[in-house]
């Protein structure tokens, strides 16, 4: 089909969309402009991509075949006709689904929520970063990681992530949430999951693989997260709007400044205005972002906090949490370390509406006991996995949460490739679980990052293959009704 007046609209349309709402409904009209079933799943992507001819689109079409020829992917066999579902459309869940897609496998995800909301930014590893450009993000958004430090929006990722998902042939389901599963009734039966509301066409699909996404909500059953507490650490985000003037131009980003490497600034800030404060991030994106970890001493001299409790958990409770104080101590904070160069500082608005300032618990990091299981009811075998922050929780200032999220992201694709192509199951799964031990620690990472495939030895080496740390008991990994 040619390009007409009418689908040119209709792309730009989705090009510039900027939330899920809105991102669905424009590319349904480009696809029904030029009569392909969004629906459709038999090459939905070869089929989309002979019809849609825009300047906007076309750029993609090499970059995503190119990705979609990599020897890894075996031309989409490896999973074809296998049914992947992902939960959660955050980053990390979308990322997942791109590589299902890759795989040959049919993709759903479903994300409980309507709409694209955190303006915090995310630091983003160099891989990542060429990784996602590789996806298409720099040609959806042009200023996509174009300053010195390498960092995206949370929402601004979920947008890039969710068009490139779209365009190879994911379907999103929302706000449809993951319930439960539903074992095989039958010898005939297959493994079924409940959603809410049940209504949604996906209750009547069966699943070979589920890969949760849920950001520490552990909605599938038999996967548990340990919480590691250390030192009361206390977070404050806060993001202001950012005009682009010259102004917001000229400020220099913080990458990453704590008191240990610069006491005199943080002295500084602790005399002059009462603010003390471990360490501080400060990034330009769509926003002015700052995130920072506060002393308890200064937040309730200041007036943040109204009384001081043993736990964070009171401490932190929105009873004791005085908002406007709290406003006051962000953007007192913000102006001292910008030595007031972005002028005045309004804050953009969070998804309520308010000011976007918000205060979290550092203290405690979730760990997943496990990454995967393998459930076999009735002769039919489910592979369940886990990805992103409900593998291992990221200390926000320091920006693990992307960088080990997409190395999860494609160990689980490894592993849901290895299962769908036949091999053993039980090793399948322990080679994941030796993996997720490896990355627990800090993994060192292979130096040629443009050679990383879903392959792990790409990642992480032969040698550190060779050497996985597999665990001996497997009943937490395979759970099998079979006698
Ligand atoms: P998430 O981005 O949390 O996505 C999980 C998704 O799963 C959500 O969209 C959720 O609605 C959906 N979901 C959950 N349960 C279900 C279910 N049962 N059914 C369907 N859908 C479900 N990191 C930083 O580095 N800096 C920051 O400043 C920062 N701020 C953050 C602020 C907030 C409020 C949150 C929640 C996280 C923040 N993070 C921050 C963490 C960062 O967002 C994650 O590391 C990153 O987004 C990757 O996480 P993810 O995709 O695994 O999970």
């Amino acid at each position: 089909m040619s390009e007409s007046k009418g689908l040119g609209k209709l792309f730009r349309a989705f090009f510039e969309a900027n939330d899920l709402q809105e991102i669905v409904s424009t590319f349904r009209a480009v696809c029904r402009e030029v009569e392909v079933d969004p629906d459709q799943r038999e090459n939905f992507y070869q089929t989309l991509k002979e019809r849609l001819h825009d300047w906007r689109c076309d750029p993609l079409w090499p970059m995503l075949d190119e990705r979609l020829a990599r020897p890894v992917y075996e031309g989409q066999s490896p999973c074809k006709g296998k049914r992947l579902l992902v939960v959660g459309a955050g980053p990390i869940g979308l990322r997942m689904a791109i590589e299902g897609i890759m795989l040959g496998a049919e993709v759903d995800v479903v994300e409980k929520r309507e709409s694209f909301t955190r303006n915090n930014v995310v630091h983003l590893w160099p891989f990542v970063v060429q990784d996602l450009k590789g996806l298409g993000a720099k040609h959806f958004h042009s200023r996509f990681c174009s300053g010195s430090i390498h960092h995206a929006a949370i929402r601004l990722l979920q947008v890039l992530l969710l068009k490139t998902c779209l365009l190879l042939g994911v379907k999103i389901h929302f706000p449809v949430s993951f319930q439960d599963l539903i074992e095989p009734q039958t010898d005939s039966d297959d493994w079924r999951v409940l959603f809410e509301p049940p209504t949604t066409p996906l209750s009547s699909q069966t699943f070979d693989s589920i890969i949760a996404a849920d950001g520490k909500q552990y909605c599938l059953p038999g996967f548990t997260g340990k919480e590691f507490r250390a030192k009361l650490a206390i977070g404050i985000t806060m993001n202001f709007v950012n005009n682009r003037k010259k102004s917001d131009i000229l400020v220099e980003e913080i990458g990453g400044w704590s008191y240990h490497c610069d006491q005199a600034f943080f002295n500084k800030l602790a005399k002059d205005h009462g603010i003390e404060l471990e360490n501080i991030v400060y990034y330009k994106d769509e926003t002015h972002y700052f995130v920072m970890t506060a002393k308890k001493s200064s937040l309730l001299e200041k007036g943040v906090l109204l009384k001081d409790y043993p736990t964070s958990g009171e401490l932190l409770s929105r009873d004791n949490v005085c908002r406007d104080a709290l406003v006051d101590y962000a953007k007192e904070a913000a102006v001292y370390t910008t030595k007031g160069g972005l002028g005045e500082l309004v804050f953009a608005p969070n998804y309520r509406g308010d000011k976007d300032v918000a205060m979290f618990d550092f203290t405690g990091m979730m760990y997943s006991d496990n990454a995967s299981k393998i459930l076999e009811r009735k002769g039919k075998k489910l592979l369940l996995g886990i990805a992103g922050d409900s593998l291992f929780e990221s200390f926000w200032p320091t920006g693990s949460g992307m960088g080990r999220g997409v190395l999860g992201v494609f160990d689980a694709a490894w592993m849901f490739k290895r299962f769908c192509q036949g091999d053993p199951p039980l090793e399948v799964v322990k080679e994941r679980e030796g993996l997720f031990n490896g990355l627990r620690s800090v993994f060192s990472l292979v130096s040629n990052t443009n050679g990383y495939t879903i392959d792990p030895v790409t990642r992480y080496g032969l040698a550190r293959m060779s050497s996985l740390s597999v665990p001996q008991d497997t009943t937490q990994i395979y759970d099998t009704d079979a006698v």
